[in-house]
């Protein structure tokens, strides 16, 4: 084991130095990628130093995820005290479902989910639980929401027409969730988005009366909060009116953004959260920790014991069910991912993630800034996001973050909002700096000034 730990240091060592000049691992075309590194599985075993010279090569060409040119996806950055945590729950291997397996970590669980719970305005009748991801948190809140609707679905299967609601701009999880369900993607009612990116409370309360006349049952409402594209969040206060109106369940998909409830200044965000049934969160965002991390909080913990608990002698053979969280989950056997959240938190304290929270939209704030006042970007941003969309010069946003990638200067990524296509820059690593933000627009610039060739002067117009 101690020889291992020592190539992990080592290699981890020449990756942070090697990141500090090159913010952008080399590109490797997919088509290369089996001839550039030797990735192939042999019969006979390979010594300590192949074995590191190999994993080596692997790990400088991976794309860098926590540099400041990574603006990707949903998450970036490098948080040192969640990785201690994670890295430690790792090598201690614990498995999530019982207290006899995991001990104390039951403990670090359900600290963190209580004091969520605490966060949200909920009472000691609120549950929670992680899974592995914000696909999968979804998931469950749709099996509770169907399982709330009709207690014999999951012994006899869906009989009904079961309708789900969610905004134009959610994630794809939702449809997705329904196949899986049974509920099935045909009764996924896409309500329309005003044009900030809103669910329009109109167009649901219409939608429903309508399924309700064909004699339907609508059963979940999915609100989201932080749209993948725009980052905007959905009135939750006047959907949970709606909820409660026709008796919907109601689940807030806060995957990208509902870490938001550490602000006091941005938690008005969710303004009326304490009204839904479910909610979901992925630390693993907003808050830096590595992947996966994702909360399901749920307003009484009755309907995760409704719809996931199973009894199995072989598995729960000691303590009581409030330390054995396998009969509240999704999986069996379970990775300890509250402990890498727990170790920032603890370390951070409640203020530390506030400020996490709020750096993020301050960053926003200043590329939205930035974009608004160089008249060679178009602006398609919202407030209130830290997803920042723009245009510049006029270049399909696809050509330029395809040509940014592959010729290693920046990950940025790109996204569709009505009929526009735009660039969308993510400012969720709170490790950032103005600088680095300022940094982003002016490698971006000074790529397109020195490639005029490649974006061919015929498409630098105004929109
Ligand atoms: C990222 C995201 C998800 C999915 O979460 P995963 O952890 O990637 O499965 C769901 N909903 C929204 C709004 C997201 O941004």
């Amino acid at each position: 084991m101690k020889a291992s730990l020592a190539v992990f240091n080592s290699i981890i060592n020449t990756l942070l130095e090697d990141e500090k000049s090159n913010h952008v691992a080399q590109f490797v075309p997919s088509e290369e990628l089996f001839d550039r590194i030797d990735l192939d599985l042999r019969d006979e075993p390979i010594s300590m130093d192949s074995l590191k010279e190999v994993l080596q090569d692997v790990v400088l060409k991976a794309p860098r995820t926590a540099t400041p040119a990574f603006f990707n996806q949903l998450f970036g950055g490098r948080n040192d005290k969640a990785i201690l945590g994670d890295l430690l729950a790792v090598l201690l291997n614990n498995s999530m479902y019982t207290y006899k397996a995991a001990g104390p970590m039951i403990g670090v669980e359900k600290v963190v989910l209580r004091k969520v719970n605490d966060i949200i305005g909920w009472d000691e009748n609120a549950g929670g639980t992680f899974a592995s991801g914000g696909s999968m948190t979804n998931f469950m809140g749709m099996l509770m929401a169907r399982d709330a609707k009709d207690q014999t679905v999951k012994h006899s299967g869906v009989s009904s027409k079961m309708i789900v609601y969610t905004s134009a701009q959610s994630h794809y999880s939702t449809p997705k969730n329904a196949a899986f369900s049974g509920i099935g993607r045909d009764q996924v009612r896409n309500v329309p988005v005003d044009d900030q990116g809103c669910m329009s409370i109109t167009a649901l309360e219409e939608m429903i009366q309508k399924d309700i006349t064909a004699g339907d049952t609508p059963t979940l409402i999915n609100a989201t909060a932080g749209t993948t594209v725009l980052g905007a969040f959905d009135h939750v206060d006047s959907i949970a009116d709606i909820a409660h109106k026709y008796n919907i369940w109601l689940h807030v998909d806060g995957a990208y953004c509902g870490s938001v409830i550490f602000s006091k200044k941005y938690s008005s965000l969710l303004k009326g959260l304490h009204k839904v049934d479910s909610f979901s969160l992925n630390a693993h965002k907003m808050m830096g920790t590595p992947l996966t991390c994702s909360l399901l909080m749920v307003k009484n913990k009755k309907h995760l014991h409704d719809s996931f608990s199973n009894d199995a002698n072989y598995l729960y053979q000691t303590d009581h069910d409030e330390f054995n969280l396998g009969k509240t989950s999704l999986q069996c056997g379970r990775r300890n991912d509250a402990l890498k959240f727990w170790t920032l938190w603890k370390s951070v304290g409640s203020r530390g993630l506030e400020a996490m929270v709020d750096k993020q939209f301050s960053l926003a704030d200043i590329a939205r800034d930035y974009v608004r006042s160089h008249p060679d970007y178009q602006d398609y941003s919202i407030d209130n996001s830290i997803s920042v969309c723009f245009n510049y010069k006029g270049i399909p946003a696809r050509d330029l973050c395809t040509q940014l990638y592959e010729h290693s200067k920046l990950l940025v990524g790109y996204g569709t909002f009505n009929e526009d296509e735009f660039v969308r820059l993510v400012t969720i690593n709170a490790n950032n700096d103005k600088d680095i933000i300022l940094d982003f627009f002016k490698t971006l610039e000074s790529f397109v000034s020195n490639n005029t060739s490649i974006f061919k002067t015929g498409v630098f117009q105004e929109k």
